[in-house]
Parts: C-alpha cells; structure tokens; sequence
C-alpha cells in the first residue's frame, strides 16, 4: 500500500489585514505580485508532486491568506498541475473570505474539483467584525454562503473566534444562534488570542477581554449548543455533523505525513521536517534558481541525495525527528482530538512500553480527573480539555 499524504497550498495574499491576524500574508498586492508568486508556487507544486509521485495524495487544503481572492484564470493554474495527481474522490478545501465570493468564481471552485469551503465568519455582529477589521458584514457572508450553497458545495464549515474585547455571553450566544441556522457541516470555534505585532496587541491588554469567568461561559456555551443540535466535538475546537470531520486536519493531529508548499509552509514527511523560507524575494529567488540553473532530468528522483537538494533549495532546516520527538508529538497532537490516543498503537509503532514510558504521570492526570483511559484508548477529559495546554505540554519528555 501507497504511504499517503496531505498537501497544503499557501496564498499568502488577502485584500486588507485582519486587526488580530499574524498569519503570513499581504494586504493589497497587484495582480503582477500574485502572478509572480502564482508562477513560482506551481513550478513547486510540481516538484513537490513528482518528488512524492509515490505517495498518494489523500487531502489538499488551499489556505491562506485568502485564497478566494485570486481570479479563476489565476486559480486555474493551481488546478493545472494538481489533476494529475488526484485519484478518486479525495477531500479538496478552500478557505474563503465572505468579502471575495461571487457566483462566477463558486462555479469554477466546484467545477475544478474543490468539495469542501471553509468560511470565516469570526462573528455574526457587525460591530465586532468592524473591531476585528474584517472586510465584510455578516449580510455579505450570508450572501457568501448562499452563493456557495446553491452553487452545490454540501461539505461546508465555517470560522468563529470567542473572546473578543468587550464581548458578552449574549452577543456571542446571538453569534451561534445565526450560525447553528445555516446548518454548516462543520465549525471550528477557537478563543481569541493577542498575538504580539497586531493592531490587537497594541491596543488592547488582558482587562480588555473577557474576565475568566465569562470566557468559560461563551467556551461552554459552544459546547453545549452545538451538541444540542446534532455536532460532536472530534477535536478542542472543531465540531463536525457525523460524516464532515476535516480529513485534512486530522492529518495534522494524527502525524500524517504533509507536504506544505508555498510561503511559509510547513511539511512533515516521513518524520522529517522541514519549512519554505518566509521571505518572498528569497522565496521566488531560490524557486528560479532551482528552474533556471539546474537540469532535473541528470538527477536520479530516487536518490537519498535528491530528497536533501529539493528539501535545502526549497526549505529551511530540514530535521529528522528523533524518536522522542515523535512520541512528544504522538501524546500532545493526539490528545487534541476528544478520541485521545491509541496505546496499542503508540507501543508498536515506537516498539516501546507506553507505562513505562507515561504511566506514572497518566495515573496521576486520571486520578486529578484530566484523563481517562478506558481499554486502550486515552483521552482527555471535560476537565482536561478546559486545560488542555496544561496536560498537553506534561507529555514532554
Ligand atoms: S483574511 Fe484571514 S489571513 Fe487575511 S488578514 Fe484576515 S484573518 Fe488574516
């Protein structure tokens, strides 16, 4: 059987930044810029694809930035070097921006392939998508979505943030009430964080959110409401309806092999990992180089000497993980998924003890109440999950 992988394609543009935002991306660049990236981003495409053609590909996720904004003559690009290697049905996901959504476009996505949109929404009050900077009002995402509903996307999710400055319990419960109408497949619901060099972190401190209190109200509101109506939770903060669970994320938090192109991203292959510069000029430098200045037809695709060329010009620091790096992330990505994690799987892939290895600390967490182990499954608890960075990181060796 083929090893599989995931692919992650960065667009790394978005029409204006997001006050809060501290992905990779650039507010406001010409069709010329995009171009150039575009034309950079498919020849890597396409190494990365022929590198890996022994590899089946099992999920691609275009994200961002915001991908909707590119025309379809430029998405068509992307298209181009991917078809050839899709076998089958596999999940295909765009995120997209309520502000950059037209018919036109919905058409094309569908009718290239793409199967599953993720929208950002963040909130359904106007007032706080204004403090946010987001683009749109929430008439605009709700003309979004029916363009994508009626252009026949059925795998659809959609993007809240909870603690906001200044946000109530009621404001946020009018948020889930709008959303939970529209009946996505899917929705992620993740809590505000300040990340330092955005708007948000210079203008607001910690008395600016929500106290502790009202934080747990909104988190468990979540919870409870979209349990109510039909969601289970698979992950801290991803809630599916049975059958739209995101086959691309779970790759992530199962240590499924991804290979990540374009600015910024980054892959695990193999246990080896690695990531493109988050540079642009050397981004788009190192790619002409590779084109221009080498013949890849001289070098055998099989080489263990090749895997090393294509990771150095394409990437910063390829790192072999160690196996207590791999175990690390085997115990603190899966715990993030409300399955928890294998025993038996974790002993023979690492052909080690798992009680040997956690089983002092594992006691202790159960008898605190954080996890709970029933045959040979662990997983967090409701307690746990409320403080999952805390568990989490127990699991460091
Ligand atoms: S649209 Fe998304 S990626 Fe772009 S600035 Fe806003 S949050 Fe960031």
């Amino acid at each position: 059987m083929k090893n599989k992988f995931a692919l992650y394609i960065h667009i790394p543009y978005c029409i204006k930044k997001c006050n809060y935002c501290d992905f990779l991306s650039f507010p406001g660049c010409s069709s010329v810029d995009i171009n150039r990236y575009l034309a950079a981003l498919t020849e890597e495409i396409k190494c990365g694809l022929d590198f890996y053609s022994g590899y089946e590909l099992s999920s691609i996720f275009i994200g961002g930035g915001t991908p909707s904004i590119l025309e379809n003559s430029q998405l068509d690009l992307i298209f181009d070097g991917l078809h050839k290697s899709i076998s089958g049905e596999i999940e295909i996901t765009m995120e997209c921006n309520p502000g950059t959504v037209t018919k036109q476009k919905a058409a094309f996505w569908h009718a290239g392939g793409i199967n599953r949109i993720s929208m950002g929404l963040q909130s359904a009050n106007d007032d706080e998508l204004k403090m946010l900077g987001r683009i749109h009002t929430y008439e605009d995402f709700l003309r979004s979505w029916d363009i994508i509903s009626e252009e026949g996307f059925c795998n659809r999710s959609i993007d809240l943030i909870s603690g906001l400055p200044y946000q109530t319990v009621s404001n946020y419960s009018e948020t889930l009430n709008r959303v939970l109408a529209l009946k996505p497949e899917h929705i992620s619901a993740y809590s505000l964080q300040l990340e330092e060099g955005t708007p948000f972190f210079e203008t607001y401190g910690e008395d600016d959110l929500p106290d502790a209190d009202t934080d747990r109200k909104m988190y468990e509101l979540t919870d409870s409401k979209l349990s109510g109506q039909g969601y289970h939770r698979y992950e801290i903060s991803n809630y599916a309806r049975d059958g739209f669970e995101s086959i691309h994320n779970k790759t992530y938090w199962q240590r499924g092999n991804y290979l990540g192109v374009g600015l910024g991203a980054a892959s695990m292959m193999d246990n080896i990992r690695f990531s493109n510069t988050r540079n642009m000029v050397k981004y788009l430098e190192c790619h002409t180089g590779f084109v221009s200045g080498d013949n890849m037809d001289t070098v055998s695709w099989e080489s263990d000497n090749l895997g090393t060329v294509f990771r150095e010009r394409y990437s910063d620091g390829p790192e072999k993980l160690d196996k207590k790096s791999q175990m690390e992330e085997y115990m603190f990505l899966g715990l993030r998924l409300i399955q928890g994690i294998d025993i038996d799987s974790f002993n023979s892939e690492f052909g080690t003890d798992f009680d040997t290895l956690f089983g002092k600390k594992v006691k202790k967490l159960i008898d605190e109440g954080f996890l709970s182990r029933q045959g040979n499954r662990l997983s967090l608890t409701k307690a746990g999950i409320d403080v999952s960075n805390i568990i989490l990181a127990e699991f460091l060796l």
